[in-house]
This record gives C-alpha cells, structure tokens and sequence, in this order.
C-alpha cells in the first residue's frame, strides 16, 4: 500500500503549525490574543485528500473559490460534513447563490445587496443562518470586487435586515504589495471601516483579511480571520 496519504498529512500538519505559529508572532506583537484570529485554510485547485489530511491534521474551516468545484468536493467529503466549516470566498454570480446557500457555512464575499437578498431567500429554513462578510474594495483592491468604502455602511445596514443572513463583517482582497507597511495601509482602512460600522450599531465580529503574503500585516490590523491557501497546500497548478 502507497504511504502517499501518510506523507501528504504529515505535509501538510507541518506546513499547518508554520501557519500557525506565523499568527501567534504575529498577534503577539500586536497584544492580542491569538485565538482571536482563526485560521480559514483556502482549499481552492487541491482534491478532497488534501482537504481530509488537512482535518486530520486539526484544520476545521475551508475555504472555496469556484462553486462546481466546491460542491465536488463538499460531497465527496461529505462523511466529514459535521467536523467541517465551509467557507465560500470567491465571486459569486446570481445563477449560484442558490447551491451556494444550500451548501457552505459562509460567504466572505457579497459584494452587493442582490447577492445577499438571493442568499437569505434561497438559504433553507432547517439550516442555520448563513453567516456573510462584506466585500469592500480598499484603494488598488486586486480582484476590483467589492463594495466602495463610500457605500459600504448602507449597504451593510439593508445586509443585516435580510432573515436568512447573519451579517458577520467586512472582507477584503488588497492588491499585493511589498513590505508590510505598505500591506498594513488597506487593512487599517478595512478596520477604521469595521469600527466605524459598529459604533452606528451593527453587531459586527469579523475582518476576514490576510491571505499568505501578508498575513503578519493583516493580523497587527486586527484580522479576525486569516484566508492562507498558498502556505498550507503550496502553489496552485491552474493547469488541470
Ligand atoms: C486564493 C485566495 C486566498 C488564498 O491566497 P494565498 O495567497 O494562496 O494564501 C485568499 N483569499 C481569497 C479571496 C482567495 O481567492
């Protein structure tokens, strides 16, 4: 029998507790607590095995870009289904949202308010709540995506009155920058945001910023959860 399983677990715990310990440095320089920042492990391009080593190895919330792909691996997993959170972070067109309320735990990325009333409508009554963020275009945001930060405490007021939805916070996809001062700036921004939306009253308790190559910088702005895709599974192969 292959041990290829075997290593791909080990691989991965490995690269997990890298991860892991790349958070806690981080928070700890920003005096916080790093189980406050919880870890999303982005599972978009690798099969179910890896998703199924990754759990073994402790890692409970994954996160999917592409919905088909998703759905695959959602129900070729689906004798985790209860030990698994899963977490839909990519652009979602009108024709998916039902698949994608009926499917996922969370949605990272609404980005406008038809999205959102779809998802509460089609969400199923014996399913929890859908928890969303937001998606708010920071200046150079990268995938150009996203509420503008003009618009975004409108819209996430008419968010939070939708039933089937449990408006949870802001997300963001910066532009890929160099050092983290640079990096720092659009997640200060996403914060001041966050903040400000939950002095007019919104109960807000998630910034869902930080991907690999800037996670310190995401964490010392006060990341609540942190998307590593790259880190953990390694580069992603387009190709197949
Ligand atoms: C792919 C992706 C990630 C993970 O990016 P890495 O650089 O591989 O860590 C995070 N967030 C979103 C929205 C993504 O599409």
């Amino acid at each position: 029998m292959s041990d290829l399983p075997h290593r791909l677990a080990e691989h991965l715990a490995l690269n997990l507790a890298d991860v892991h310990e790349r958070i806690a440095r981080a928070a700890q320089a920003a005096g916080r607590d790093a189980q406050s920042v919880m870890l999303l492990a982005v599972s978009k391009t690798f099969r179910a095995d890896a998703v199924r080593a990754a759990r073994a190895a402790g890692q409970r919330a994954f996160g999917e870009n592409y919905v088909q792909e998703a759905l695959d691996k959602i129900q070729t997993l689906a004798d985790l289904r209860a030990s698994l959170e899963w977490h839909f972070i990519g652009p979602l067109q009108s024709n998916k949202t039902r698949a994608v309320a009926e499917h996922f735990d969370w949605v990272h990325s609404v980005d406008r308010l038809k999205i959102a009333q779809r998802l509460s409508e089609q969400r199923p009554d014996d399913l929890p709540p859908l928890n969303v963020c937001l998606q708010v275009n920071v200046s150079g945001e990268a995938s150009k995506s996203g509420v503008t930060v003009g618009d975004a405490a409108a819209v996430a007021q008419q968010i939070a009155a939708l039933p089937k939805l449990k408006l949870r916070g802001l997300m963001s996809i910066p532009e890929p920058l160099g050092d983290l001062d640079a990096q720092r700036a659009p997640h200060r921004q996403l914060r001041v945001l966050f903040e400000r939306l939950r002095v007019d009253g919104l109960a807000l308790d998630t910034l869902s910023m930080g991907m690999s190559a800037d996670l310190e910088a995401a964490v010392l702005e006060g990341a609540t959860i942190v998307r590593i895709g790259t880190a953990i599974f390694g580069a992603r192969d387009y190709s197949r």
